[in-house]
């Protein structure tokens, strides 16, 4: 197969959206744009070797690429509209490319994400997936919009991932899912439109992540160790603590949204959230003092443990 070949079979899966608007087959993709509102542009790439392994299912790589992407959308309460393809395959392998679509498509499509175009090359196995979402303007969730006295949440279970990496195979198929399989939170970044005024989403480990939110706000927070939302499974899985304190707040890919809104919104944020089935745990407060404390459940100070993972860091 050349790459037109490979080009051709991409194409057939994933239709032109109707006129005037253009998918793949042309120089460009044309779209429409949507009056009153931002278009939100994001981009992450997964590398074969360092974010999956190449003998990975095809189509978890899929799922995965298509899930990390919209889970930034989810995080600006963006409208997942359109994406973008850049594949770097090592060869014209059509039933890794099929599996790989398979895992795209199926959560694109429940998104109502369109692929409209993309690029094709020779290379090392690596994914570039770039989303475009829609925003009224004014109701972006941006990181640098936390306040004092608001409270900070987080949406479903955190550090499930974390523990499934740990554990490999012999994890629980529910905490594997969690890694391979993650569900981003779009309908919980659309609902919190208006009433959240930060948020970011879980990739990189809640203390990195929430530390954005901090330094771009200019501010502080004090969580409650305690507070940290665990799944059964996780607690089964790993017992002690303070090892699952670590994962909760050092893990990656854990995909759910942190955010901060003001104590009066508390009824409002629950009920909207759970309106989209999305439970949310309240799990500390913003402050002026700057920096994270961690407070245990008998009310010590808990020192944070090592940084969230960073690509390039520097070796222990
Ligand atoms: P050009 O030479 O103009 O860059 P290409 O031959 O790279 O065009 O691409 C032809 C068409 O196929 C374009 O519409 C492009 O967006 C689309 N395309 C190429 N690769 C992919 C891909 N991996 N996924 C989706 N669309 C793709
Ligand atoms: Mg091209």
């Amino acid at each position: 197969m050349s790459e037109f070949d490979l080009i051709a079979r991409i194409r057939a899966r994933f239709p032109s959206p109707p006129a005037p608007e253009l998918g793949i087959g042309d120089d460009g993709a044309l779209l429409v744009p949507r009056p009153g509102h931002l278009l939100a542009v994001s981009t992450d790439s997964l590398l074969a070797g360092v974010h999956f392994r190449a003998e990975d299912p095809p189509a978890d790589v899929g799922h995965k690429a298509a899930a990390v992407n919209l889970s930034d959308l989810a995080a600006m309460a963006a409208e997942p509209a359109a994406c973008l393809l850049a594949l770097s395959l090592p060869g014209a392998d059509a039933g890794w490319l099929d599996g790989f679509l398979d895992g795209l498509g199926a959560l694109a499509r429940r998104h109502g994400m369109a692929l409209v175009g993309g690029d094709t090359t020779r290379g090392p196995l690596a994914v570039t997936l770039t989303v475009l979402g829609w925003v009224p303007s004014g109701q972006a969730l941006r990181r640098d919009a936390a306040r004092p006295g608001d409270e900070v949440w987080v949406t479903g279970t955190l550090g499930d991932a974390a523990a499934a990496l740990a554990l490999g195979e012999a994890a629980d198929p529910w905490l594997l899912a969690r890694l391979r399989r993650p569900e981003p939170r779009c309908a919980a970044g659309l609902a919190l439109r208006g009433l959240a005024h930060a948020a970011i989403d879980l990739s990189d480990g809640l203390l990195g992540d929430l530390g954005h939110v901090l330094a771009a706000s200019g501010c502080g927070a004090d969580l409650e160790l305690a507070a940290l939302p665990a799944s059964p499974a996780l607690c089964a899985a790993v017992p002690e603590a303070e090892t699952r304190w670590r994962y909760q707040l050092c893990g990656g890919d854990d995909y759910e949204l942190a955010f901060t809104a003001p104590p009066e919104r508390r009824e409002a944020v629950r009920a909207a959230l759970a309106a989209q089935g999305v439970a949310a745990t309240r799990i500390g407060r913003i402050d002026q003092r700057p920096g994270l404390r961690l407070q245990r459940p008998d009310g010590r100070l808990w020192p944070p443990p090592a940084r969230a993972w960073q690509h390039f860091a520097d070796p222990p």
